[in-house]
Order: C-alpha cells, then structure tokens, then sequence
C-alpha cells in the first residue's frame, strides 16, 4: 500500500512536473511561433526604411519593372520607339546641380518617391553614362533657387538604368505635380522635358501636361514607386 501510494505520488509529481514542463514550453511555443510574426511584423517595419537605403542603392530593379526587366535585362520597348516628348524648360532651373541619386534629405516633408528608369535610344538600345538631371518643388510647391535643394545630376549604369530618390513635388500655381529633368546620351541633344504623375485631378487644368510623359507609379510600404523610361537622339 504505501508502494502503491509512493508510487502515486511519484506518478503525480511526474505528471505535475510534465504538466508543468509542457505547459510554459506549449504556451511558450505558441507565444514563440505568435511572437516572430507580430515580431516579424513590427520588426520588418523598422528594418524596412534602415534597409531602404541600401535596396535602391544595391538593387535598382527593386521595383515591379525589374521583374520584366530582370530576365532580359532590357525594357518592354518596341522599335522604332517614339522620342520622349521635350516639354518647357520653366523659370527654375539651375546649371552645375550636384551629381547624387539621391535628393531626399532627413526631415524633408512630403511622400518619399523612388523614380526607376531606363535611358534607351530609338532602336530599343540602354544608353550607358547618360545624363540626367532632375529638379523639382519640394512638397510645398517651392523651388530652391537660392540652393540645390531637390536638384541633382547622375548618369545610366552600364545597363542604361538610372535610379533617382525624391519626395513628390507640391502643387504651385497653374502647375500639377510634375518633375523636371534633362536627359543627354553621350554627345547627343539635350532633352529637356518633365515627368507627371497619374491620376491627379490638377493634371486637367495644367495647360502644358502631357499623357505621354506619366509615370508608371507603384504604391511602396513608406513612400512610393514610380519608372519612366526616357527615349532619347543619340549620335
Ligand atoms: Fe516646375
């Protein structure tokens, strides 16, 4: 009898001790495989904008293009592909802008855009070390025309891809949102022209705004994504 107790008791405790292991591990585990997704989740917000930086700068063909672009490493262009239609210059250009990808400065307000591109000639062709230089309002239709805030050069990788970081450009009198910019293939014309984007209801009322020239834009987690792929003359 009291073997058969002992042994209850020892049985018990045994149970007990399982209970007790397997009740912390089993509700441990399952706030462990709940934590890593909430975890995940909260975490993959953070990483996603400290990561941001070196995505654009490691991959330009991050966005949705790429997946067209990726295998062929061409665009979708068919040849003989129309010019990319010039546009007027405006009053706020300024020569000698500093050569960077990047025109988005910590703090800057506005929804942060990343423009991604190809330069290509007539016949569908990537063209290397092409110039382009952007300038733009910044998100509250105000140009810099004392500095270089939101202006900048840079020129195609060897792919004829080009990658530009900005904030999308505030509204100013008589004007939708737009994006000015130069293109130039070595030794070629320059181009002089602007980008628009879709889908803006002051699009109607700009006299100059042209269809031909939107962007393609991609909503991302903090910002957005847009591509326009420039067809220029080249010698
Ligand atoms: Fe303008």
């Amino acid at each position: 009898m009291p073997r058969r107790i002992s042994l209850l008791l020892v049985s018990l405790m045994i149970a007990s001790l399982l209970a007790a292991c397997g009740g912390p591990s089993l509700s441990g585990s399952t706030p462990q495989s709940d934590t890593p997704q909430p975890a995940g989740v909260a975490t993959s917000v953070p990483p996603s904008p400290q990561q941001a930086p070196t995505q654009p700068a490691s991959t330009l063909p991050a966005p949705t293009p790429s997946a067209q672009i990726e295998g062929s490493s061409t665009p979708a262009c068919t040849s003989p592909a129309a010019l990319t239609p010039p546009m007027t210059e405006g009053p706020y250009f300024t020569a000698n802008s500093p050569e960077r990808a990047s025109l988005f400065e910590p703090g800057m307000a506005g929804t942060k855009l990343v423009l991604t591109g190809y330069v290509l000639t007539t016949d569908c062709q990537p063209v290397a070390h092409a110039l382009l230089d952007f300038w733009q309002a910044n998100a509250n239709g105000e140009y810099d025309n004392a500095g270089y805030t939101l202006r900048g050069h840079q020129f195609t990788d060897a792919a004829g891809r080009y990658q530009l970081t900005t904030v999308v450009p505030g509204l100013y009198p008589g004007r939708t949102e737009h994006i000015h910019v130069k293109v130039q293939a070595p030794n070629g014309p320059v181009l002089t022209t602007q980008l628009f984007f879709p889908g803006v209801e002051s699009n109607e009322t700009d006299s100059i705004f042209d269809p031909g020239l939107v962007m393609t834009i991609q909503d991302a987690g903090a910002g957005e994504t847009a591509t326009f792929d420039f067809v220029v003359s080249a010698p």
